[in-house]
């Protein structure tokens, strides 16, 4: 347990049979993506089957998130599977082809031509491929190949400067979040929300398929990164992604760097989680180790303060899905301990306006001034934990939980450790008993060590906490 960054990890070909899986959890996995633009929905609930047994299996608490295709713009088949484009090449984008050939190819948004115009540039295949749009007639864009390469079926397209904007959720998204509401995801990735409410709507159809899980919002629109949006976007949902991938295309490579920083601070200010993906450590798709450039880009994620570092075609593809989530875990836990932790500085600027959010901040002070071994949090919504763990105090975060939901949940916050406990009856004296038993069971303190503990009063409330206590484990038994 001496990496407190979490990793997720995606599911597909490559990593879904037991074995593998079983092997993925024990190099670390916290959380499963399931990218819903692959497979069918008996693909997916297959797969939830096989990740809950490996859990039970490996007694591990791995969390699984769906991820929606989203309003995704592409472009449509070609009757060979693909072309070869040459710069200088003209191309026509026709909403009115029915299967693609040299020079031609349809759309699956038939609105495009009404978005674009001369002197756009559109990136496809998350900008291997780029054109230049030189004029629109009626339902065709004519381009002109910039840099070409192979272009195949049902590739993305992009607008650089972003502002191409298919409706949100369409309807395979409100399929797929039925698929989601059925398996019980723990997390549900929204793609391409331009606004806080994209993501109310993605809540509401969560809901009225009767099921509730975190939302997280995609950013990888160039509108969303605007302050208000992201703001707005952020305030909506429970987390965010930095999806660098179509992100690079929209708002240009070298402005992600940048954006990643401000995302994951901002986030950790609004209480809310953050998963840096994409490319991560895009070569051991094919190779047994990371690049130089890889392993800077894991740790600069870490020092940034993401919650969680993702890996994609890595593991849902990838020739090594186990030995890449060694080596990104091995990378994140020397991240950390490189890392100085200032708790007074970050301190000074925060502003607490809740009961649970100034217990959780006095249980940090206390720890990191204290020295404990660890903050224990009894939670029932896992609140009081996520307060806890926007700001690092280097003192390890356990959520004790007798809500299995909860537990789930937990797995995604960095510093975070879920923990069972079970409840019995409204005894508080028993209650702080048992907490330490598990602690003490689970390995992660002895008798003598100092803790702080913080719990809701009455027992058993959401969203009570409201008391901190320092204990000496094994020294306030009573009889
Ligand atoms: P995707 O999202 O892999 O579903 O496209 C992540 C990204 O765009 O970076
Ligand atoms: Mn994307």
């Amino acid at each position: 347990m001496s990496r407190s960054t979490k990793i997720v990890a995606t599911l597909g070909p490559a990593s879904s049979d037991p074995q593998t899986l079983e092997r993925m959890f024990l190099a670390g996995v916290d959380v499963v993506r399931m990218n819903f633009s692959h497979g069918i929905a008996e693909d997916h609930e297959r797969r939830a089957e096989l990740v809950r047994e490996a859990c039970r299996k490996t007694g591990r608490t791995v969390g699984i998130m769906g991820d929606l295709q989203g309003p995704k713009i592409r472009i449509g088949k070609f009757k060979d599977g693909k072309v070869v484009l040459n710069p200088g090449d003209a191309f026509v984008l026709d909403a009115d082809c029915e299967l693609g050939v040299d020079g031609r190819v349809g759309l699956d948004y038939k609105e495009l031509p009404r978005d674009v115009r001369g002197g756009d540039v559109l990136l496809l295949d998350d900008g291997k491929i780029v054109f230049e749009v030189e004029k629109v007639v009626g339902n065709e864009v004519h381009c002109r190949v910039r840099h070409g390469g192979v272009l195949s079926n049902n590739k993305g397209i992009n607008r650089l400067g972003g502002g191409l904007t298919a409706p949100a959720l369409p309807p395979k998204d409100r399929e797929d979040i039925r698929t989601a509401a059925k398996i019980k995801v723990d997390y549900l990735a929204v793609s391409f929300p331009k606004s806080g409410s994209d993501m109310h709507m993605a809540r509401q159809l969560l809901r009225a398929a009767g099921a509730d899980a975190f939302l997280i919002a995609k950013i990888e629109r160039a509108e969303a990164v605007e302050p208000k949006a992201l703001t707005d976007i952020m305030s909506a949902c429970e987390g965010i992604m930095v999806a660098r991938g179509d992100l690079a295309v929209e708002v240009g490579d070298a402005s992600v760097p940048a954006l990643q920083k401000r995302m994951i601070r901002q986030a950790r200010e609004q209480n809310k989680l953050t998963i840096t993906a994409t490319q991560m450590m895009e070569s051991m798709i094919s190779s047994p180790i990371p690049t130089r450039a890889e392993v800077s880009d894991v740790a600069n994620a870490v020092l940034d303060g993401t919650d969680a570092v993702m890996l994609s075609a890595e593991t849902a593809s990838g020739k090594y899905p186990v030995e890449t989530i060694a080596s990104m875990s091995r990378i994140c836990a020397v991240a950390e301990d490189s890392a100085e932790v200032t708790l007074d500085r970050d301190f000074l600027d925060r502003v607490f306006t809740r009961v649970d959010q100034s217990i959780a901040m006095a249980a940090l002070f206390t720890a990191y001034h204290l020295k404990v071994k660890a903050i224990a949090a009894l939670t029932e919504s896992g609140s009081t934990a996520l307060w806890m763990s926007r700001i690092n105090c280097g003192v390890p975060i356990y959520a004790l939980t007798s809500q299995t939901v909860t537990r789930y949940r937990c797995a995604l916050f960095r510093d975070t450790y879920p923990l069972m406990v079970k409840y019995v009856g409204d005894d508080r004296e028993e209650l702080l008993e048992e907490a330490e038993n598990v602690l003490v069971r689970n390995g992660v303190v002895q008798k003598g060590d100092l803790i702080v503990l913080t719990i809701g009063e009455p027992i058993g409330k959401a969203g009570g906490t409201n008391t901190m206590k320092i204990v000496r484990v094994g020294e306030h038994r009573k009889g």
